[in-house]
């Protein structure tokens, strides 16, 4: 093993495997929907929100951020989660201790 890599936790597991059905939720919305035209298409648009939603939602409530400057971990509501500029293991986060704009680390709650 490998000691040096980031370790999964099962909430990490569990992230994949959320993703990777929503991406083939996505693709089979859109093979078997799409043709069916008008409708088809609200659908998947349906899916498409309705995962997104999902899967934000999941995530700000299991993640939070350590601040670059100060350390302070916090966690952050849906709108940020969904809107802030991120990297996989980064976002571009205003601190609410002490106020100052930094690219915040993803940990865990
Ligand atoms: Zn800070």
């Amino acid at each position: 093993m490998n000691k040096t890599k980031k370790k999964f936790t099962k909430r990490d597991i569990f992230t994949a495997i959320f993703l990777a059905l929503f991406v083939a939720a996505v693709i089979l919305g859109g093979v078997f929907l799409l043709p069916k035209g008008g409708f088809g298409v609200l659908g998947l648009f349906g899916i498409l929100l309705l995962g997104l939603v999902l899967l934000v939602t999941w995530h700000s409530t299991n993640y939070a951020y350590v601040c670059k400057e100060c350390k302070h971990n916090f966690r952050i509501n849906f709108y940020k989660d969904l809107f802030a500029p991120q990297t996989t293991t980064t976002k571009y986060l205003k601190c609410p201790k002490c106020g100052k704009k930094t690219w915040a680390k993803e940990t865990s709650r």
